[in-house]
């Protein structure tokens, strides 16, 4: 911990012993992360699920940026606040500390948390003296990667903590709480925080969850500034994980999304002991290889902890994101292909369709060995959705790489695509070795025929969805219309059908009911999209029940369409473009 700032000399006299306590004020070495970047944290008392005190101190607004993890995080921060007795502020004006929790990945990420930035500091210079605004905090990546110059920049904020350090926030709100000067941080990484014992405090009102199984990352891709915002990977034991799982079915929840930057990677050693944990070097298998992957004998990996998840309640699905191709194992496949509240859904990132951008990346496979990867994934789960990330324009990417990266997109036409035009982040191994030599007029180019490609498997892939009939996870009225309901298939398509009373079963004479958030429903699809499937619900039902009648929780069977259904969809069709739909309208003949 140490503080800085303007008023620096002020607040030290506050702090005194803290004084001494440890400093994270270095910046990040030239050549990646050293031992005295991790250290133990301070302990914090688990906060339980639901259990937060009555506010106490103070009311506490945040804002998150960036990905799942975050979302995750920003669970966490709550429950460790409320357990030091801070309340949940519905808005910022409400609030006696609003946090941003952010995401450094790339500069857009980081100028929209600027400009909020900007904003809270006019709200506290407009404030009356006698109440001065919140004290404003960045937590997360953005905090950990800019660490002092976030307080040097215009007295815009009070505290910094990195993604290590929410268990310090109450006392560093303690610091610059009420004083009106002085700031306060703490960027320590750490090498065994998981927050085992923090139960998220999650918002009410959704069925689904997202539970982090792991923190940081090994692999340092070239273009990636994750393994040091986030620092070394760290996976948290089983025991916590399923503890939280029973607590999540306990309280009705439906879907649980394992998180982690590397899930496939998981390796939980607190069983197995340190002689386990040290052994590193694994040999290459089928094309893929890493210097930074440990082998993992004696513990327990993520196909097991996916199995263990699944096997607690067979009406809560299962999602996990992401896996890095390297990692994926024909045992984690068997899994999800045994298991049928696993989600038949994968996250594959490529990044590149070219071996030599590939290797540029230091990604750890070929273009070979993913083309091969995905092949034995789509033979082992039929009817799989797979998305992916791409990037244009990496440092020395040749017309030719490009034309590989579009090759890789039109074969596997991808469910889902995150396409991005490259832009380096200090510190990786790009920024300091490589010649960001694409010019950015060139890399727009070529993302936009990246999209375009993508979309156009898109299409291919929507032309397959009519007529069949998918296990929706209801999450209630779409945005456009309360008449509509909107909820996620098996593969994490958006599904959009008419709020109608339905069978309360599959079985016939089932009485009717209305569907509400949180049930699951039986749908066929009536016209496909390429970012939303229109369809009519047939039954509420459970997802062993539709497993029973329907031999899978994703038949792949096309069904004619009724002629009410035919009405439906053009009924539906007719309604328009949605804000769920990002792609073209495409009504597909079937
Ligand atoms: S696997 Fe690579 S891209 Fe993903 S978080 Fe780790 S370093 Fe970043």
């Amino acid at each position: 911990m140490s503080v800085t700032g303007p008023c620096q000399r002020g607040v030290l006299r506050h702090l005194g012993p803290l004084r001494q306590a440890s400093t994270a004020s270095r910046w990040l070495p030239e050549d990646g992360l050293t031992l005295q970047d991790f250290a133990s944290q301070p302990r914090h008392p688990a906060a339980q699920l639901g259990d937060a005190p009555a506010s106490t101190r103070g009311s506490v607004f945040m804002e998150t940026y960036g990905c799942q993890m975050n979302s995750a995080d920003s669970e966490v921060v709550h429950s460790i606040l409320a357990s030091a007795g801070y309340s949940r502020a519905d808005s910022p004006a409400a609030a006696s500390v609003v946090l941003l929790n952010t995401c450094a990945i790339r500069d857009n990420a980081e100028a929209k948390v600027w400009q909020r930035l900007g904003y809270y500091s006019n709200l506290k210079r407009a404030a009356p003296r006698a109440s001065p605004g919140p004290v404003v905090g960045v937590l997360g990546c953005m905090a950990e990667r800019l660490k002092h110059r976030l307080l040097e920049s215009e007295r815009l904020v009070d505290i910094v903590a990195g993604p290590d350090a929410y268990r310090d926030l109450p006392r560093l709100i303690d610091l610059v709480s009420g004083r009106g000067a002085g700031t306060a941080i703490n960027v320590q990484l750490s090498a065994d925080e998981t927050y085992a014992d923090v139960a998220p405090l999650r918002a009410g009102g959704s069925h689904s969850a997202y539970l982090s199984i792991m923190r940081g990352c090994n692999n340092m891709c070239a273009f990636c500034i994750v393994p040091y915002v986030r620092g070394r990977e760290r996976s948290r034991p089983l025991a916590s994980i399923l503890e939280e799982v029973h607590r999540l079915s306990d309280s009705g929840f439906k879907e649980v999304t394992l998180l982690g930057q590397n899930v496939n990677s998981y390796a939980d050693f607190s069983a197995a002991g340190e002689a386990a944990r040290a052994t590193f070097g694994a040999p290459d298998e089928e094309g893929f290889r890493s210097v930074y992957r440990p082998r993992r004998a004696g513990a327990v990996s993520f196909a097991e902890l996916l199995d263990r998840v699944a096997e607690i309640d067979p009406e809560l699905r299962v999602r996990f994101t992401s896996p890095h191709p390297k990692d994926f194992s024909d045992a984690v496949l068997r899994v999800i292909a045994d298991r049928p509240n696993v989600c038949t859904q994968l996250h594959m990132p490529a990044q590149s369709g070219s071996s030599a951008v590939l290797a540029a990346m230091r990604r750890g496979y070929t273009r070979e060995a993913y083309d091969a990867l995905v092949d034995r994934v789509r033979a082992a789960l039929p009817g799989v959705a797979l998305s992916t990330d791409m990037i244009s324009g990496f440092c020395g990417e040749t017309p030719a790489d490009h034309a590989a990266s579009l090759d890789l997109m039109v074969r596997h036409a991808f469910d889902a695509a995150f396409t991005f035009a490259y832009s380096d982040r200090e510190r990786t191994h790009a920024a300091r070795h490589l010649a960001d030599d694409v010019a950015p007029a060139e890399k727009l180019r070529r993302l936009g025929e990246l999209v375009a490609a993508h979309r156009a498997g898109l299409h291919r892939r929507a032309a397959e969805e009519r007529g069949r009939t998918h296990l929706v996870l209801v999450e209630g009225a779409s945005r456009r219309s309360p008449a509509v309901l909107t909820g996620r298939t098996d593969t994490f398509k958006r599904a959009l059908f008419a709020d109608v009373a339905v069978p309360g079963g599959l079985a016939p004479g089932s009485r009717p009911v209305r569907l509400a958030p949180g049930d699951y429903a039986a749908v066929r699809v009536v016209a496909a999209t390429g970012g939303a499937l229109r369809a009519v619900a047939l039954a509420r039902t459970t997802l062993t029940e539709f497993v029973a009648v329907h031999g899978s929780a994703l038949p792949l069977a096309r069904a004619e369409l009724t002629p009410a259904e035919l009405a439906a969809a053009a009924e539906l069709l007719a309604a328009g473009r949605s804000e769920e739909e990002s792609g073209t309208l495409q009504a597909s003949a079937g």
